[in-house]
């Protein structure tokens, strides 16, 4: 339609922007963090001086995050993608969706039998979802339900008809929260875009999983209603290849990840 369309131009433009910015942005902050590494190594350097030292590099370290989220949303961070069994990377999630969720809320996962394979890079898939359960924390502040789904969608399924017709896994992270109202919807993907009070929320969590996803050649759909809840599903290509081995997909989450 017209209104997507528009939408997606405004993304494509935003993401040039932003990617600009951010690869500038991150040359600048690895001269800082390699001066101040080297600053560190000179003699006669006291240990008030060696503590502001990693003061400083603390805060060239969440600039570089910063950096790397914008990066993924502008689709300029380079993707480590090996082919992954999605039911094992995702019931890898469960611990860390307990520990984001806390004790109030419950979580179901809900992982369809036989997934087919797909080709991401795990360790941004991982961050994704972290993002995604995080969101859906803070919109269940008093408690709720986080469904974690994941279901093959053939080619043909009529719910394929906003995202294009091959063969998808389709994982989904809803949630029972207070859910966004049409101008929130509207604005949710664009970078610095938050709602969340100053110092909570960066507004970078759900533009680099749309970043991740459109990178992977995938699809992600928001769907969220006022007082009832909110639901991400992200449509990935289903890979003709079987799952690489757990050692390959190891080393990527070690060495890939930012
Ligand atoms: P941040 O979480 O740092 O604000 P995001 O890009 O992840 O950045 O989200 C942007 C905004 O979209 C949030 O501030 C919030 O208003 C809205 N939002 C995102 N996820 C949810 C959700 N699960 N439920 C309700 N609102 C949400």
């Amino acid at each position: 339609s017209q209104a997507a369309l528009h939408q997606a131009q405004k993304m494509e433009a935003i993401g040039q922007l932003t990617g600009g910015v951010a690869h500038d942005f991150n040359n600048v902050l690895q001269i800082i963090g390699g001066n101040l590494q080297l600053l560190k190594l000179i003699g006669g350097v006291n240990d008030n001086a060696r503590a502001r030292i990693d003061t400083a590099l603390a805060g060239v370290e969440r600039g570089a995050r910063l950096a790397a989220h914008l990066l993924a949303f502008a689709r300029r961070q380079p993707l480590q993608a090996v082919v992954i069994d999605p039911s094992v990377a995702l019931t890898e999630m469960e611990d860390m969706l307990r520990r984001v969720l806390g004790p109030q809320a419950e979580i179901v996962t809900d992982i369809g039998p036989r997934l087919w394979s797909t080709a991401v890079d795990p360790s941004q898939l991982h961050n994704v979802i972290l993002n995604l359960a995080i969101n859906a924390r803070d919109a269940m502040p008093n408690g709720g339900t986080l469904t974690l789904r994941a279901r093959n969608v053939p080619q043909g399924s009529p719910q394929l008809a906003e995202v294009g017709d091959v063969d998808y896994v389709m994982i989904e992270v809803a949630d029972t929260g207070k859910g966004m109202p049409p101008e929130v919807l509207q604005r949710a993907f664009e970078p610095f875009f938050t709602t969340k009070p100053t110092g909570q929320g960066t507004g970078l969590g759900l533009s680099m999983a749309y970043g991740f996803v459109k990178q992977s050649g995938g699809e992600i759909l928001l769907k969220s209603s006022p007082g009832e809840g909110t639901s991400v599903r992200i449509f990935l290509r289903r890979s003709s290849q079987a799952p690489a081995h757990d050692d390959d997909a190891a080393v990527t989450a070690l060495f890939g990840g930012v």
